[in-house]
């Protein structure tokens, strides 16, 4: 799905000579590496803090930590996500509530967020899922209105802007009280191991997420809450400052691979594209197809995967079991939830590969495989 050799042989030079001299300094946690690249993410996003930590998980925990909710608090999430943005809502303890998404966008849907309210809940979390971001006015429209949290899940949309309908222009990330983003290699800004981090533009926020991050202290020692570890390491954060001024060509790169599949696929009656909405800066964390127009969409897809894989194509389907579904929410009534768009988009993704070395011959390749089984 990714080439991430290709892409390091590019910076090769840097990258080694930058992990070099972090192994020189024998600086491996904190230090000016993880201090500068905090200052360069905030730069970038336009966000006043950004906190590094370990992983995009656990910026979505620190975050909801932060916020003091309390156990059986209600966190309005959509069902059609990764496990991390739901499954750390029930780890405080806190009650996950399921809704659905724009079947175009594949992102949260206002309207059903609207719904899902109750005098219990507390926060909201907008995923901008595979690049392309959420309808955040809207969002930030019903939490104002309800007195909400929203915490972005930004782990797929790192680059992406959002366009109000005044014309200003954010980045994702860089809109809700807080956001989360994951440095995972294959994401859209990537280290070479785990990271992640959480921004806000709340001074007194900032402070707390800090110390959450770091087992509850500003003054070591001195444990004032209760936090827990987790840290971007040093090597990781001089990989990133090297890599971040190189994500804008990165989402370049990944746009125009998007521009060719959407192309040959144009026209076709058993292809939707992805939508890309006005508001939006797509940055094509994945590039993930809808089949319709079939009579068993399931066993269609489970065909064509197949038999891309037999042709050396790897594709994925993201994901295929929507959260309400997961074993690990049946306690919270997920059985229960009828959530027909969730369920339909379900059956009929999948998700071609997508990243910043995709040459034409074999975007060509891929291109002509896919079509050459949903037009047999
Ligand atoms: C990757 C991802 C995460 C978690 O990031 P990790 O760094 O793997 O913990 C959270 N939410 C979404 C939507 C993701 O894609």
């Amino acid at each position: 799905m990714v080439d991430l050799k290709q892409q390091y042989l590019k910076i090769k030079g840097e990258i080694d000579s930058a992990v070099a001299g972090v192994l020189d300094s024998t600086v491996f946690i904190g230090g000016r590496q993880v201090n500068d690249f905090s200052k360069n993410l905030a730069g970038y996003l336009g966000v006043k803090h950004v906190i590094p930590c370990a992983n995009g998980t656990d910026a979505l925990q620190i975050a909801m930590m932060a916020l003091d909710l309390q156990p059986g608090d209600e966190v309005i999430t959509p069902s059609f996500t990764y496990v991390a943005t739901t499954e750390v809502i029930a780890l405080l303890k806190l009650k996950p509530v399921f809704v659905e998404v724009d079947p175009r966008t594949f992102c949260v849907d206002s309207e059903s967020i609207r719904k899902a309210i109750t005098p219990k809940t507390k926060a909201i979390v907008p995923v901008h899922l595979y690049g392309h971001s959420c309808d955040m006015e809207a969002i930030m429209a019903i939490a104002r209105e309800h007195d909400l949290f929203v915490i972005e899940d930004n782990a797929q949309s790192i680059g992406s802007d959002y366009t109000f309908k005044d014309g200003t222009t954010k980045k994702t990330g860089n809109i809700g009280i807080i956001s989360c983003t994951s440095f995972f290699p294959s994401k859209n800004l990537g280290c070479y191991g785990d990271g992640g981090a959480v921004c806000t533009n709340d001074d007194a926020l900032a402070v707390k997420l800090k110390m959450i991050a770091n087992h509850g202290q500003s003054k070591r020692y001195y444990h004032d809450i209760v936090g827990c570890n987790s840290r971007l390491d040093a090597l990781q954060a001089a990989i990133l400052n090297i890599k971040l001024p190189l994500l804008d060509s990165y989402v370049n790169a990944r746009r125009k691979a998007a521009d060719f599949y959407d192309k040959a696929f144009s026209g076709n009656e058993k292809i939707i594209t992805p939508f890309r909405a006005d508001y939006c800066k797509h940055v094509f964390h994945q590039y993930t197809l809808i089949l319709e127009n079939i009579d068993n969409p399931e066993s269609f897809r489970d065909g064509l995967s197949a038999f891309l894989a037999e042709n050396k194509i790897p594709n994925m389907i993201y994901y295929p079991v929507p959260a309400h579904r997961q074993k690990m929410f049946a306690s919270f009534g997920g059985a229960g939830y009828n959530l027909e768009k969730t369920d339909w988009l379900t059956h009929r993704v999948i998700s071609l590969p997508m990243h910043t070395e995709l040459d034409e011959e074999q975007l060509n390749f891929i291109t002509k495989k896919v079509l050459e089984y949903v037009n047999r």
